[in-house]
């Protein structure tokens, strides 16, 4: 039977810990951390993850700074409250949900965010801290699923590991989260010939295509250990056609795959978590460096 990557209840152990920071350190800093979330437009999806994220924030006592812009907002007004915050010293974190509204230049409200608070690790001075080794914020996504690998205590170190997608969100960073930890990366993506020759020599692998249940057993060697970073909401129609309600499944197909690999990460329940939590990890490691305060978390910034 595979071992389940419960990236659930890691969240929670983090959670806490981040709880036990905060509360020991806030008399010395003056204040609690500050993470600001801004949205533009109203995409569902996006209200639901924002609506998360804060929550988590007041779970642990980080300060949070929501900020809910008009769709026809224009770059220039964006820009600006993206700039006050930058000059808010209540504020260490800044967090720019995605995706924006159609026609809206990303890089460049991105960009507008300075690398000091950039919560999300996407900044370039950040992405390049990453390939160089240097402590910074990092990437949310990948770096929760290094925390749910050695929680688990499943070593990295000279694994030959395949990422399959190379998106700046979550396959580059997390290729080079891997490399740094000793791995040996492939990196596979939409244009890669025979997916499934590579995927079966990886001893590790993420999957992060987007495509529900591209991966079955066949991709799979035995033992390896798999990470689906992928995340969909399926409509499931019952069979008098009438009632339609929705699940969530992976890239991967879960009970096919579990009963070869050694261990794999469930849909939901497994990275989803982590990622809020490496949020509040980024803002709470912030926090401390603009407060003077000890750096305690950077077993968890890869
Ligand atoms: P993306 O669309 O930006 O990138 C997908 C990558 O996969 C691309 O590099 C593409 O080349 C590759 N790819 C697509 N189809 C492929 C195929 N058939 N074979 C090989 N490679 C293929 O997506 P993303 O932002 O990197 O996100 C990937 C998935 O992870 C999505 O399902 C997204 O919803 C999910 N996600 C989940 C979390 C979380 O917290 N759980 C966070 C971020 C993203």
């Amino acid at each position: 039977m595979a071992l389940e990557l419960d990236g659930k209840k890691l969240a929670k152990e983090i959670e806490q810990r981040l709880l036990h920071e905060i509360n020991t350190d806030i008399e010395k800093a003056g204040r609690p951390p500050g993470l600001a979330v801004i949205r533009v437009g109203d995409d569902p999806a996006s209200e639901v993850y924002v609506r998360n994220k804060e929550k988590a924030c007041l779970r642990i006592g980080v300060k949070s700074f929501g900020l809910h812009l008009q769709e026809k907002t224009s770059h220039e007004e964006i820009i600006e409250k993206i700039s006050s915050l930058n000059r808010d010293d209540n504020v260490d974190g800044i967090l720019l949900q995605l995706p924006l509204p159609q026609g809206m230049d990303e890089t460049l409200l991105l960009n507008s965010i300075i690398a000091e608070k950039d919560a999300d690790g996407l900044h370039p001075l950040n992405l390049g801290k990453l390939i160089k080794g240097e402590k910074g914020p990092r990437s949310c996504t990948p770096a929760g699923v290094i925390a749910l690998l050695s929680s688990n205590k499943i070593s990295i170190e000279g694994k030959r590991a395949v990422v399959i997608g190379r998106s700046i969100l979550v396959g580059q960073p997390m290729a080079l989260m891997l490399q740094a930890a000793n791995a040996t990366v492939t990196i596979a993506h939409s244009r890669t010939q025979d997916l499934s020759s590579i995927t079966r020599q990886a001893e590790l692998l993420i999957v992060a295509a987007g495509k529900p249940n591209l991966i079955g057993p066949e991709y799979v060697r035995n033992d390896a250990v798999v990470v689906d970073v992928g995340i969909h909401r399926i409509q499931v129609t019952d069979s008098s056609a009438a009632n339609h309600s929705y699940r969530l499944c992976g890239d991967v197909k879960f009970e096919e795959v579990s009963s070869k690999v050694s261990a794999i990460s469930p849909v939901p329940g497994g990275v989803g978590p982590m990622t809020v939590t490496m949020l509040l990890v980024n803002t709470v490691s912030r926090w401390q460096k603009h407060c003077g305060l000890p750096f305690s978390l950077l077993d968890l910034l890869p």
